[in-house]
């Protein structure tokens, strides 16, 4: 895979790679650092997706949440470092290539990220001086009526969304046809990730939220010796059943790190969890779980990319009623 040339990498706390276009001494977790930098590439190439390398990936939900309040969508930036070439047994570049790929896979869904303003309480809008910071949240795409029961938050009326009380949970998948799957953990964010399991002999894949990110700092470690590709989502609750259930059926092991006390602050966790629960696969925040999968890399039948794509489009194709799956 090709680093596209409208990605910007930045290598954060000294580390080095042939990829660096930027390179700076602080670490992800240098909050302010960080944002001076990307506002800088953000001047010159508005909206450009970055990729940052970090040894340490404790700070970036801060950093998302920063951007966020700044007015700049936090969905653009990705981060990978150290802790991830434990988990997958990858060199430092092609994490970078790796993640640079998959920016580049799902820049529609991030693009598609809309300023939201969180709804206050009566008594919030009166005690004078409260602000509310804003928050980024991808919507569901509607491509048909669903429901106003599909969304647990009131969020949808027959083919109206309401994107400010939408939290960008995706719990309205689970329960009406008529939301699209988004490219990101559909069809071609999973036979992306695929290609790389494939091509590595990698024994499988840890999906992990943007806001747990940095548990991999200290956790990323426990999941050895087996050797599993890092899938960052926006929420779990966007993971589909149906089509991780062909990736599992190849007899790639999957890891949805979810639950317990590492999402019991998560507003979204309430909407998901019950959905998450039934996925085909391991769901904890035990990482030593996936310890005992490990080699099935080197033993799983080989299956290329082109039968997997097909597949996968297959099972999208079913669940949509016969309509064509949206690649
Ligand atoms: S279920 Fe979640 S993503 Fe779907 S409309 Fe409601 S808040 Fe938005």
């Amino acid at each position: 895979v090709e680093v596209d040339v409208d990605i910007e990498i930045v290598c954060l706390s000294g580390l080095e790679s042939r990829h660096c276009g930027w390179r700076l001494e602080a670490g992800l977790d240098d909050v302010p650092a960080v944002v001076d930098v990307l506002d800088r590439i953000w001047e010159r190439d508005p909206g450009k997706p970055v990729v940052l390398v970090s040894t340490g990936l404790s700070g970036f939900w801060r950093l998302h949440r920063e951007l966020a309040e700044l007015g700049r969508n936090p969905f653009l930036v990705e981060a990978t470092g150290i802790p991830e070439t434990m988990l997958a047994g990858l060199s430092l570049d092609e994490l970078i290539e790796y993640h640079a790929g998959f920016l580049v896979a799902t820049l529609g869904d991030r693009r598609r990220a809309v300023k939201r303003r969180p709804p206050v309480t009566r008594r919030q809008l009166l005690r004078s001086l409260f602000i509310v910071p804003p928050e980024y949240v991808i919507p569901p795409r509607l491509r048909g009526r669903c429901p106003g029961e599909a969304c647990p938050l009131g969020a949808l009326d027959g083919e109206r969304l309401d994107e400010q009380r939408c939290k960008g949970c995706l719990a309205c998948l689970h329960r009406c046809p008529g939301v699209e799957v988004p490219a990101w953990t559909g069809v071609t964010g999973l036979a992306y990730a695929y290609e790389w399991v494939e091509t590595r002999g990698l024994d499988g894949v840890l999906f992990i939220c943007r806001r747990l990110l940095g548990r991999l700092d200290g956790e990323a470690v426990e999941a050895s010796p087996a050797r599993l590709l890092p899938f960052h989502v926006p929420c779990v609750g966007w993971l589909v059943p149906w089509l991780l259930q062909e990736i599992a059926g190849l007899g790639v092991y999957l890891h949805v790190y979810a639950g317990g006390e590492a999402c019991s602050s998560c507003q979204l966790w309430g909407l998901v969890s019950s959905h998450v629960s039934e996925l085909p696969a391991t769901v904890s925040t035990e990482l030593a779980e996936a310890s005992m999968h490990a080699y099935t890399g080197y033993t799983r039948p080989r299956v290329g990319l082109d039968a997997v794509l097909e597949r996968l489009s297959r099972a999208a194709s079913r669940a949509a009623g016969g309509a064509a799956p949206r690649a």
